[in-house]
């Protein structure tokens, strides 16, 4: 459903050897603008051998990258984070272009990126090893070694900030990156590049591969890629996780998430009720902490009512972005019929959502389903749109269970103004973000994100200090320094 027959950006490309390269692959996918439905751009669905060619380029790199003192490394992303925000425009309005989001929303995503290279920029300060006199005149001492070519893999609801969750990171502790776009989103990525070649980056430390599932699948079985780090659906997840680890390599595998909204009846009814229609709308629903479930314990009618006023100031085009396909669209809108045929009540419906003079973009207006049952696929499934289900419950630990039973386990957050019930939902909610009295707790840094069950594959969170973790390994070093002592370094 392409409108304008010319294309605005020049083709997509992969970016190796420091320098970006014009995919050979016959297969190309169309980069269409949610916001409208123009045509951005070509994107290459790139060929195995184009994979080796990256990795080739990164393996390369490491040996000099990995061997420059830290303190120096840094340098180059204090530059690049001075570029995001010298290209702080133009970046938001690529964001909002290929992905859909609002302005604002795409503004904050920018800011979000700055703040994330801020904490890969404190690196140093960070991985200090530790240093004991284990034995008279014997020591021993850690250090952290990068481990060499790293992957990451990323989807489409975030095109700049889930990349900087680990590009800086990854690259300031020593590796060299090999990073897959989502195909949807592919154009922030070359802004990436651009601006990281700019930063001074070496050629070859960082670049990108454009591409599908043939692709994720070769990174996953790549003899020269030590890790792979994975942003997406479960389902994805659960198979790049698989197949990454089957391969021997480090894996973090991030999938999607159900995330559950406990209000109580003593919540603040106005703060509560903004803080929920915030939550399930931002970026149109379509991110990873989204509240998409509200377990409504007691009688809090009220806010409900104050939901839904709250809900209808939220309108496609102005406040409400896009999502990000005509597929999306029409999934997001099968979960809602679905529920209504099922006998829940829609008390503000964004089916068949149209923006004027944007006919041809992807939006679905708020939507908010009371009466869901446990049991039906909007209870139960991640929708990533902007849709909340309510369900109602005599209690707590109902609500509790309900949460609990969710296979996902990104987020949760309760609302209320009692610091025991709060502290009871945090001590027992089954997920790895929890929030009290806010819609999306997302965890700034220096504090890792990462969800549990089935949002999360692998030991460690994604970014913040877990992430040194992840993209290190440790060596220990012990060394005598009296060997004419002759005393025994166990005693
Ligand atoms: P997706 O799983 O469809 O795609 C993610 C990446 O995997 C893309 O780069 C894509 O090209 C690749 N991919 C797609 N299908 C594949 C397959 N069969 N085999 C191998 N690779 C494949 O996810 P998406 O639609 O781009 O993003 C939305 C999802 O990401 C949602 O489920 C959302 O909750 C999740 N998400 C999670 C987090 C988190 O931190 N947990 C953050 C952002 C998004």
């Amino acid at each position: 459903m392409v409108k304008n027959k010319t294309m605005k950006y020049p083709k997509v490309k992969n970016f190796y050897n420091g320098d970006f390269q014009e995919s050979g692959s016959t297969q190309w996918l169309e980069v269409v603008s949610p916001v409208d439905g123009n045509w951005l751009s070509l994107v290459p669905m790139s060929t195995v051998s184009e994979l080796n060619a990256a990795v080739q380029s990164a393996k390369n790199a490491f040996e000099t990258w990995s061997r420059t003192p830290i303190k120096e490394r840094v340098q180059v992303f204090f530059r690049y984070r001075n570029l995001l925000e010298k290209n702080f425009d133009e970046l938001a309005a690529l964001i909002s272009e290929e992905n859909g989001k609002t302005p604002d929303e795409a503004r904050a995503e920018v800011e979000k990126s700055i703040e994330l290279t801020e904490f890969a920029c404190s690196m140093p300060q960070l991985v200090t090893g530790e240093i004991l006199e284990v034995s008279k005149g014997v020591e021993c001492r850690t250090d952290h070694f990068p481990l060499g070519v790293v992957a990451s893999i990323v989807p489409f609801n975030f095109p700049l900030m889930v990349p900087n969750w680990t590009v800086p990171n990854a690259i300031v502790l020593g590796n060299a990156m090999v990073l897959k776009p989502s195909e949807l989103v592919p154009l922030s990525a070359q802004k990436i590049a651009e601006l990281l070649k700019e930063a001074g980056l070496p050629d070859g430390v960082f670049n990108i591969i454009n591409g599908g599932k043939e692709i994720v699948e070769a990174v996953c079985a790549h003899p020269d890629i030590e890790a792979v780090s994975f942003v997406g659906s479960t389902k994805v997840a659960k198979l790049v996780y698989q197949q990454a680890t089957h391969h021997l390599k480090r894996c973090v595998a991030l999938g999607g998430a159900k995330n559950h909204l406990f209000v109580l009846p003593d919540a603040n009814p106005e703060m509560t009720a903004s803080n929920v229609a915030a939550s399930m709308t931002g970026c149109a629903g379509q991110r990873c902490m989204a509240a998409s479930a509200m377990l409504a314990v007691g009688n809090v009618d009220r806010i409900i009512e104050k939901i839904c006023e709250e809900a209808r100031k939220i309108i496609p085009g102005k406040n409400l972005g896009a999502v990000i396909s005509k597929e999306a669209k029409e999934r997001i809108e099968r979960y809602i019929t679905e529920a209504e045929r099922e006998g829940a009540r829609i008390l503000v419906d964004g089916r068949g959502a149209v923006v004027e003079g944007k006919e041809n973009g992807t939006y679905v207006g708020p939507t908010v389903i009371d009466y869901v049952r446990p049991e039906m696929a909007v209870a139960r499934e991640e929708i990533f749109g902007p849709v909340i289900s309510i369900m109602r419950t005599e209690n707590l630990d109902e609500a509790l269970e309900i949460e609990n039973r969710n296979p996902y386990g990104n987020a949760a957050s309760v609302f209320t103004n009692s610091g025991g019930l709060a502290r009871y939902v945090m001590e027992r909610a089954s997920a790895g973000m929890i929030g009290v009295n806010i819609g999306v707790p997302v965890p700034r840094e220096p504090f890792s994100f990462g969800g549990w069950n089935e949002s999360r594959f692998g030991a460690n969170d994604i970014t913040g200090k877990s992430s040194i973790e992840f993209w290190t390994k440790l060596k220990k070093t012990t060394t005598k320094w009296n060997p004419e002592a002759r005393i025994n370094w166990m005693s």
